[in-house]
């Protein structure tokens, strides 16, 4: 079974949804976990049920688009569990619209979530890693629209598709200190940020709630089935616990078969 006893873990977006389950599994799996969010009082929720299964966490504030607030919420993570040995980049949100309809503004908060977020995030913790010279991993939270496109994501499928190119990049520039970087693709989970978005699909294409979950959402996959929290928390922790960088500069996809590579 993979095991990650003692290691850091700091996973951003942990207050919900995919991270937060990424959060638990690694827990349970003998991490010490960061969880990093906008929202503090929901970070403290979720540090305090993983506690109370057992666990070890600290909630951290960060806004990921922030340089100031990533530089201290990793340098906190550092004075409390003394390292970091694996960060999850995986604070994102969706914003859908037509490219044609698209503010300059909201195309720039999605990038910044998805790119600048992954970028300052590894930096720091990449920084950590090199100095202490024993290993780790970084893991993106990427997207079946890292690998394709659909309509009105126009800055969701550019930012996941750009996370590709960091991984590799990083895979390279980090294996000499035995830092691994993958990137995680998950098809459709039902977390806050699909439900919020299967109203929106239905009112912009004008076809049923649904019509969008059977036949954009899951149309693809081998099943009609929707990705779950869990199968992506356990690549995660496939990918977290793997010990050599054999598995480096990788897009890893968990999507019921809707996209295949
Ligand atoms: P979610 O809305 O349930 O959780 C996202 C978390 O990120 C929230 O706790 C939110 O507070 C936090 N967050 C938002 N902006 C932030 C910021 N600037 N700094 C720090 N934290 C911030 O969403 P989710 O579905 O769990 O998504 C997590 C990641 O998984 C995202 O990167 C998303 O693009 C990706 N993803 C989701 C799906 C899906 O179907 N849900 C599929 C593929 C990829």
């Amino acid at each position: 079974m993979n095991r990650l006893d003692g290691k850091v873990c700091v996973v951003t977006g942990a207050a919900s949804g995919i991270g937060k389950r990424i959060a638990e599994v690694y827990a349970a799996a003998g991490g010490k976990v960061a969880i990093a969010d906008l929202k503090l009082d929901a970070a403290e929720a979720t540090a305090q049920d993983i506690r109370d299964a057992g666990g070890d966490a600290l909630a951290v504030a960060m806004d990921v688009t922030d340089e100031a607030q990533v530089v201290d919420g990793i340098a906190q993570v550092v004075a409390h569990y003394g390292r970091v040995d694996v960060l999850v980049s995986n604070a994102g949100i969706q914003i859908v619209n037509k490219v044609t309809d698209f503010s300059l503004a909201d195309w720039k908060k999605m990038l910044a979530i998805h790119l600048d977020g992954a970028f300052l995030t590894t930096r720091e913790a990449l920084r950590d890693m090199e100095k202490r010279k024993s290993g780790g991993a970084i893991i993106y939270m990427g997207s079946v629209h890292s690998h394709l496109a659909s309509k009105l994501k126009a800055p969701y499928v550019t930012a996941k598709h750009g996370l590709l190119g960091l991984a590799r990049t990083v895979a390279k520039e980090a294996a000499e200190y035995g830092v691994r970087a993958n990137v995680i693709c998950p098809g459709f989970v039902r977390t806050p940020l699909v439900e919020k978005q299967i109203p929106e699909q239905a009112k912009e294409l004008g076809i049923s709630e649904e019509d969008v979950v059977k036949n954009v959402m899951l149309k693809d996959t081998v099943d009609g089935e929707f990705t779950t929290v869990d199968d992506v928390a356990n690549v995660a922790l496939t990918l977290a616990a793997f010990e050599s960088n054999a598995l480096t500069g990788q897009s890893i996809v968990v999507s019921h078969g809707w996209f295949m590579q």
